[in-house]
C-alpha cells in the first residue's frame, strides 16, 4: 500500500526578526510560574492549501485569531512542557527533548492537526532557546520553561478537521518548585466522584481539553484543605495521577519485597518524561522490583494500615519529584510516612536527575543548545 509521507517545515528555512527592545530579565528569586516570557517566539503556520509555511522567530507578540478559530470552540489545541537548564559549566541543556517531540506528535495525530518532522521542530526550538539563551537563569534551581503549542485556526464553526493551524513556541524563566529548596510534602484529596480521564478517552495526550476541567476539582481540594488532587478511576478506584504529575509508590509488597510501583500507560495516564526517566534509572540500578501495574485505593490503604508504605511521590517536569504527605479520602485523613522515610528514594531520584540536567553529571539524556 502507498504511504503518504507528510511534508514538514525545515529548521534551515527559519527566518529571524530580532526584537528591537529587549525586556529586563526578572530576578530568579521572584519568578512565578508561567507569568514571564522571553523576548522572542517561534511560529509556524500551516494551511490545507499551502502546507507548512517557513518557521519564523520573531518578537514575542499577541496572536491575531479569527473569532471562529477551532481551538477556541472545540479545543483543537495541544501543548508540551519542557525545560532548558543552565549547567554549572555555563552551557544550556535540554532534557530528553525527543520524548516531548514524540508526545507532541501523538497529540497532533489525535487532534487531526498536520504532522511534522520531530527532528526539525526540535531544531527550531533549539534555535529559539539559543537566541533567548540569556533568559535561561544562571541558577541551579531555576530553568527556562518551554511551551510548544499547536492550535487549530480554521475560521469556521463546523466540527471538522482544521484546514488552518498554527504551531508556536513561547519560553519563560521559572523558579524552583519548592520555594525553600527543601522538599515539602503535599496533601491530596482523593474523591472518586471526580474523573480526569477514562479508558478510550484522551488522558494520554497533552491536550488543553484535559486540563481546563480540572481547575474546579483543584479548587474543591483546596476548599477541603488539600493542596492537590489524587485522581481515581473506575469502580475499583484505581490510583492514576496526582494533579499534573505521575504517581509512584515505593513499598514492601505483601510477599516482603521492596517495589517501586507506578500505574501502566493504558490510556488514562499521561506518559511523563520524568516518569520514564525514573523507571529507566530504577531499572538500571536493579536494587528493587520496578513494576508498572494498576493499583487500587484499597491496596494503598491496606498497605498504609499494615505499615508497608515507604514513600509516595508525584513526578513531573515542574518538580522532578514531589513527596506526598497525606490523603483525604471519604472524610478521613491518612498520613503517609514519605518524609519520615527520608524520603530516601525521592531524594535520590531528584539528585540523579538534577545532576544530569545541570551538567554535574554527563549523560546522553541531555542535548546541548
Ligand atoms: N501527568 C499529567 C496529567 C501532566 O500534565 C504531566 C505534565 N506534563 C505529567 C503527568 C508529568 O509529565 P512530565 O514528566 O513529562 O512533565
Amino acid at each position: 500500500s502507498v504511504r503518504f509521507l507528510s511534508s514538514s517545515f525545515k529548521a534551515s528555512d527559519i527566518t529571524v526578526e530580532r526584537s528591537k527592545t529587549l525586556q529586563p530579565k526578572p530576578d530568579p528569586s521572584t519568578l512565578v510560574f508561567g507569568k514571564q516570557f522571553s523576548d522572542h517566539m517561534l511560529t509556524i503556520s500551516w494551511s490545507k492549501e499551502d502546507g507548512w509555511a517557513t518557521p519564523q522567530i520573531k518578537p514575542f507578540q499577541n496572536l491575531s485569531l479569527h473569532p471562529a478559530s477551532s481551538a477556541l470552540h472545540y479545543s483543537i489545541e495541544l501543548f508540551e512542557g519542557m525545560k532548558a537548564f543552565r549547567g554549572v559549566d555555563g552551557h544550556v541543556r535540554l532534557f530528553r527533548p525527543m520524548l516531548n517531540m514524540e508526545r507532541m506528535y501523538r497529540s497532533t495525530e489525535r487532534c487531526c492537526l498536520p504532522l511534522f518532522d520531530k527532528v526539525q521542530l526540535l531544531e527550531c526550538i533549539r534555535k529559539l532557546v539559543e537566541l533567548d539563551q540569556e533568559w535561561v537563569p544562571y541558577s541551579t534551581d531555576a530553568s527556562l520553561y518551554i511551551r510548544p503549542t499547536f492550535i487549530g485556526t480554521e475560521p469556521s464553526l463546523g466540527v471538522s478537521r482544521a484546514g488552518h493551524a498554527l504551531l508556536y513556541v513561547i519560553v519563560g524563566p521559572v523558579g524552583p518548585y519548592f520555594a525553600t529548596g527543601a522538599f515539602n510534602p503535599v496533601s491530596l484529596l482523593a474523591d472518586p466522584s471526580y474523573v480526569r480521564a477514562w479508558r478510550g478517552g484522551v488522558g494520554e495526550f497533552k491536550i488543553g481539553g484535559n486540563y481546563g476541567p480540572t481547575i474546579a476539582v483543584q479548587s474543591e481540594a483546596q476548599k477541603q484543605g488539600c493542596q492537590q488532587v489524587l485522581w481515581l478511576y473506575g469502580d475499583q478506584e484505581e490510583i492514576t495521577e496526582v494533579g499534573t504529575m505521575n504517581l509512584f509508590i515505593y513499598w514492601t509488597t505483601e510477599a516482603g519485597e521492596r517495589e517501586l510501583l507506578t500505574p501502566p500507560l493504558d490510556g488514562i495516564i499521561l506518559p511523563g518524561v520524568t516518569r520514564q526517566s525514573l523507571l529507566d534509572l530504577a531499572r538500571k540500578w536493579n536494587e528493587f522490583r520496578v513494576t508498572e501495574r494498576t493499583v487500587t485505593m484499597k491496596e494503598l490503604l491496606g498497605a498504609l494500615n499494615s505499615g508497608r508504605v515507604l514513600e509516595v511521590f508525584g513526578s513531573g517536569t515542574a518538580c522532578v519529584v514531589c513527596p506526598v504527605g497525606s490523603l483525604l479520602y471519604k472524610g478521613q485523613t491518612y498520613k503517609i510516612p514519605t518524609m519520615s522515610n527520608g524520603p530516601d528514594l525521592a531524594k535520590r531520584f531528584h539528585k540523579e536527575l538534577t545532576d544530569i540536567q545541570y551538567g554535574r553529571q554527563q549523560s546522553d539524556w541531555t542535548t546541548l543548545v
